[in-house]
């Protein structure tokens, strides 16, 4: 049985440039219905450190760390780490230290910018080559709000409204995405991550935005050490899609393939055979889009989707959702790769 747990995953602290501490944000992570939150506050993990980690009510805690350079550029989110990361200005020692703790490397809002003090920054990626990062930030909440206002009062507008200012990733993130798995023929984890500082908007509005929805084959125990594995070992794994809470609530996503006598979830990787079979059902009609090497092949509008798979290659599906006449983005599912 597959278990569905809806994570928050990029969120800031008093422990670097946060608004609220632990347990303020872990009550507005529970009023939001979020089983799992991850902090990243920047440059540390004290709150792992002082002992925070573990169960508020219904929401687990995990301490990862955004690393952040003194470039304005390569921030790098570190999961499952047990020690803090200083932070290099060069992209691939960071990379590189986070893979001798056998954490989980993700790159942060890779085109993302924000306006600090007034004033426009970008903070990219800026060494796509710089070494084997485990996963990408596909979609960012915070760059949705300060990332493409076209002038200030559309700013101010994302803002008041944060729920309505849906960018969506970038075109071009979603295209390194996969031709990086192609390319490389290795899982890159995509999630989407909040980037919450409890301004300008609340935490809790924060949390109902964009989420990381994981899928396990056990459930909870409330032990949290055995959960939070199970948390990483569902993202390392890929089994897990970005949903858009803001859009539509996500929860209910599933996207699989019967491939011979095995089902694949996200992630999974399988020898392609005769009559592999991905279905995808949506908690509510959308444009569903599967794609595969990194091109769209099918679309449908509806539910549900089928499609026979008979090329070898990296697949997922994407869905968008009609909002006030036009189709937004909403779901992101993980890749399958079949040989
Ligand atoms: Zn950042
Ligand atoms: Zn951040």
């Amino acid at each position: 049985m597959i278990h569905e747990y809806r994570g928050v995953i990029h969120v800031h602290s008093t422990f670097s440039d946060g608004r609220a501490g632990i347990d303020k944000i872990m009550s507005e992570a529970n009023r939001a219905e979020v089983d799992f939150l991850i902090l990243t506050d920047h440059n540390g993990i004290e709150a792992k450190l002082r002992g925070y980690e573990g169960w508020y009510d219904h929401c687990l805690l995990l301490v990862g760390e955004e690393i952040t350079p003194n470039t304005n550029a390569d921030h790098y989110l570190a999961l499952d780490i047990s020690t803090a990361i200083s932070p290099s200005d060069e992209p691939q020692a960071n990379i590189n230290a986070v893979r001798r703790q056998r954490g989980i490397g993700i790159i942060a809002h890779p085109t993302g910018g924000a306006i600090v003090q007034g004033e426009y920054f970008e903070y990219p990626w800026t060494d796509w080559d710089a070494g084997r990062f485990e996963g990408i930030e596909v979609w960012n909440h915070a760059y949705d709000i300060t990332g493409r206002p076209k002038n200030i009062f559309q700013l101010i507008f994302n803002i008041l409204f944060p729920r309505a200012a849906i960018s969506g990733p970038i075109q071009s993130v979603l295209d390194t995405w996969d031709l990086y798995s192609l390319k490389q023929s290795r899982r890159i984890l995509g999630v989407g991550g909040v980037d919450a500082h409890g301004w300008p908007g609340s935490y809790r509005a924060d949390f109902g935005t964009v989420c990381t929805y994981i899928l396990t084959e056990e459930p909870f125990s409330n032990d949290a050490v055995r959960d939070g594995a199970l948390v990483y070992d569902a993202l390392r794994a890929g089994r897990c899609f970005v949903g858009a809470d803001k859009v539509a609530k996500a929860s209910g996503f599933r996207c699989e393939v019967a491939c011979g006598e095995d089902t694949l979830q996200m992630g999974g990787r399988e020898r392609l055979s005769d009559g592999a079979c991905l279905q995808v059902c949506t908690p509510s009609p959308g444009l569903i889009r599967l794609i595969h090497n990194g091109d769209a092949i099918l679309e449908g509008i509806g539910a549900e989707l089928e499609a026979m798979l008979n090329c070898p290659g990296v697949y997922r599906v994407e869905v968008k959702r009609r909002v006030c006449g036009r189709y937004v983005p909403w779901i992101y599912g993980n890749h399958f790769f079949l040989a």
